[in-house]
């Protein structure tokens, strides 16, 4: 049995992920230290309020003085700079991971900056809420969710096999992708349909203030779904839009070329497409209810 548990682990960002990553290595006893850096003082005090952690500060490589395992948990435009706080404060042979929504440009921004001696094995847990903050995190966040690790080639296979027990132990199932390949699933199966979300309520209050008239106050669920993916942190949801454009471009051609063809169902009156089309929407909802991913009450 492998052993999951660390002497030290470092937590750089204290929001939904880090701060729900230090609630279950608390629970389930996965480390002797838990050193937490935040970029204010406001969070880290609330960080510190919550006991969060057995040491607070706002100086990154601070925190990561002899931490074996360090976990960061920024938004994705701010990985570089992170990683060139931390670079020299780091111990031989520790693991430097990260929960980015984008792997490519994070590796990009983080491996030239990060010293050879150490692993640098990025991954993404697949989980997560509309709320952000110390106060949003919770233990069980990970459970039944994957954790997508996309190592790097050359990666010591041994700590690879540790950092996934780590996930294991909390709760996530892993897999390992390629960063490029995930960065275009995550596009089409969390980016776009956040973009979508974004752009819906920016139309229906334009065509409210176009009209002067009450539209949002009839909100019914359909409306209501994409309120609550539109509620999301902005500054995460600007860098997932900056630093995955290539992949977000590509997914989006893909879904107004369908978007067309929908279009030209309704105005051609074909209900045999659109029959169609929603019976094999209805049965992949079936499919991620069956496989846990969600579940069937609103
Ligand atoms: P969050 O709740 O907004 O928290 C972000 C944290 O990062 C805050 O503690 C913030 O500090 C800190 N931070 C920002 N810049 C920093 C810097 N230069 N140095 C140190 N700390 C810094 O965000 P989150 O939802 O936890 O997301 C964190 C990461 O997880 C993002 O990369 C996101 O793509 C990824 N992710 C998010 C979800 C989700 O559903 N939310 C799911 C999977 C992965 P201050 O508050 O002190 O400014």
């Amino acid at each position: 049995m492998f052993d999951v548990a660390f002497e030290k682990i470092a937590l750089i960002g204290i929001g939904l992920i880090g701060s729900s990553l230090a609630r279950v290595i608390r629970s389930k006893n996965l480390a002797d230290h838990i050193s937490i850096a935040t970029h204010s003082e406001n969070t880290l005090n609330e960080a510190r309020e919550l006991g969060l952690g057995d040491s607070y500060t706002t100086i990154n490589s601070e925190a990561v003085k002899d931490a074996d395992l360090i976990i960061i948990s920024v938004p994705v435009g701010a990985s570089g700079a992170v990683a060139r706080d931390i670079a020299r404060c780091l111990k031989k042979g520790a693991i430097v991971t990260d929960v980015g929504s984008v792997k490519a440009s994070v590796i990009a921004q983080m491996q030239p900056e990060l010293p050879h001696d150490i692993h640098f094995i990025p991954g993404h847990p697949i989980a997560g809420t509309e709320y952000s903050g110390p106060s949003a995190g919770f233990a069980t966040l990970f459970v039944n969710r994957w954790c997508i690790l996309t190592p790097l080639p050359g990666t010591d296979q041994e700590m690879l096999k540790r950092l996934s027990a780590f996930w294991i132990a909390c709760g996530s199932k892993i897999d390992h992708l390629d960063p490029e390949y995930h960065d275009l699933v995550l596009a089409i199966i969390s980016h776009v349909p956040h973009i979508i979300a974004y752009n819906i309520i920016g139309t229906a209050r334009d065509f409210e203030k176009v009209n002067n008239s009450r539209v949002l106050a009839y909100s019914a669920s359909g409306f209501c779904d994409f309120t609550r993916l539109a509620s999301s942190d902005p500054t995460m949801w600007r860098d997932v839009c900056l630093y995955n454009r290539d992949a977000i471009l590509e997914m989006l051609g893909r879904f107004g070329e369908d978007l067309a063809l929908l279009q030209s169902a309704i105005r051609g009156g074909d209900g045999d497409a659109l029959f169609d089309l929603f019976t094999r929407a209805r049965i992949i909802r079936r499919s991620i209810v069956e496989s846990e991913q969600d579940i069937s009450v609103p």
